[in-house]
């Protein structure tokens, strides 16, 4: 069973120089926390293996919450949805709100760091997860295991790599349930939860069951039905990396993804539940200009560790010098020591982006080291983690249309972790300290974001 997130390693920057599959254990009961996995009880969608939690029935004023559908399609870029003719999409946008100039994704615009900021309101430096694959030299130097990385799963699933009070954790604090169908994070106990329902990630997992899954979940007695539910789709990300955002692959992808948001749309209709539904991506695409760039060609980095592009200098001396010997070498990509990154990348303060920090200056890849003699070489043809602000393809996408949202308005590009305090709001929670502002999408709300925290009709 392959265990494989969006994504192609060997990217510029920030994952490992290989494409590689983990092998990925059958599901099965976590042991991680005492409270998890109560034996099967309810009738199961086939192929779908829900991990429950104990946390009892929804509270009194959680069953008076509306309905969030959270729908991450993986490196949907931005504009796919006009340039693709994804219509079922541009329905949802037209009965509700849309970006037509998309989403900021957060710096790096990479996968984990990405989900995990819509799902915190954190920016990856505060939300921990700083690239898909990183180190941690405090928690090596505590004894701890000291790298991430999202094809580990003892990694993924251990929650002391989590910062912030992600959505599901938010909402079981505050006598909510939540089911989360894959999403980065979901599978750790995070802020002392864990979503009532979630499985174990397996990107084989039928794609119509999903939305099958979804629907049975809204199907539950009101007093175990999740308020919060999260869903997934990968394809649009795979078919990106590996043809370029455009070919005829990415189109044919885009239209499978709208397909199954329509199948999804309509069975959430005849539900007859209040139910908004909040399509997102985690970033856009971009096709790749030239070969890799390998930064030990231009400077030692033997006492380094890295990840990715990531360096980890183990002394002041080694980050000094090697700054100084990466800084006019090459005019596609920047090096700054990290306390110089620019503020609007929010990628300054936190070790785990390592020192001397490399920001790429186009769609180039780029890499600490190459990979072992006879390992394969070769450049994605399509890529993201780029700077979005910089680089329009790394733009993300935004739909959302239902009770709590107002019919027919665009919104400008925005930054995604705006998204958790405007979800929270939708569902009666009071969102923990973020870097988002419910603000900036308040007039997407039919109440204009007033009456935070109170109860729905
Ligand atoms: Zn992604």
């Amino acid at each position: 069973m392959g265990l494989r997130w969006c994504l192609r390693r060997g990217l510029p920057g920030w994952a490992l120089a290989l494409a590689v599959t983990t092998a990925c254990a059958v599901a099965q009961p976590d042991s991680g926390s005492g409270k998890t996995a109560s034996p099967e009880t309810r009738p199961a969608v086939a192929g779908i293996q829900v991990i429950r939690t104990e946390h009892g029935p929804n509270s009194a004023q959680a069953l008076k919450a509306h309905y969030v559908v959270l729908v991450s399609l993986d490196g949907f870029r931005w504009d796919y949805a006009k340039k693709y003719g994804a219509t079922h999409l541009l329905a949802i946008g037209k009965q509700g709100v849309w970006a037509p100039e998309g989403m900021y994704p957060s710096y790096p615009s990479l996968t984990f760091p990405n989900h995990y900021a819509i799902a915190t309101g954190l920016y990856p430096e505060h939300n921990g997860l700083v690239a898909n694959s990183f180190l941690d030299l405090q928690r090596e130097a505590e004894g701890k295991p000291d790298k991430y990385g999202i094809g580990d799963a003892k990694a993924v699933t251990d929650g002391s790599w989590y910062s912030g009070v992600p959505l599901w954790s938010l909402a079981e604090k505050q006598g909510m349930r939540a089911a989360c169908l894959f999403w980065p994070g979901s599978e750790a106990e995070i802020a002392g939860e864990r979503p009532s329902e979630y499985l174990k990630f397996d990107d084989k997992v039928d794609e119509t069951a999903r939305i099958a899954q979804v629907i049975a979940w809204l199907k539950e007695p009101e007093s175990s039905r999740p308020h919060l539910i999260t869903l997934y789709y990968s394809d649009v990300d795979h078919a990106g990396h590996e043809f370029g955002p455009d070919a005829a692959e990415t189109k044919a992808a885009v239209g499978k993804v709208d397909g199954l948001v329509g199948k999804l749309h309509t069975a959430l209709k005849a539900t007859k539940l209040p139910v908004d539904l909040v399509v997102v991506s985690d970033h856009g695409m971009v096709k790749i200009e030239g070969k890799w760039i390998t930064l030990d060609a231009f400077a030692d980095l033997a006492d380094f560790e890295t990840a990715g592009a990531l360096l980890y200098g183990k002394s002041e001396e080694d980050s000094s010098r090697v700054y100084n010997k990466l800084k006019h070498v090459s005019e596609k990509f920047e090096v700054y020591r990290r306390k110089d990154v620019p503020a609007g990348l929010h990628y300054n303060e936190n070790a785990r982006e390592g020192d001397p920090v490399i920001v790429a200056t186009g769609p180039y890849a780029i890499r600490a080291h190459g990979p072992a003699e006879g390992k394969p070489d070769s450049v994605p043809v399509g890529q993201h983690g780029f700077d979005p602000h910089k680089m329009p393809e790394m733009k993300a996408s935004f739909f959302a249309m239902g009770p709590d949202i107002v019919v027919g308005r665009t919104v400008a590009p925005f930054e995604n972790v705006n998204l958790y305090p405007w979800i929270a709001h939708m569902l009666g929670l009071e969102a923990a300290k973020s870097d988002g502002s419910l603000n900036i999408l308040a007039g997407t709300l039919r109440d204009n974001g007033d009456s935070a925290g109170t109860n729905k009709e």
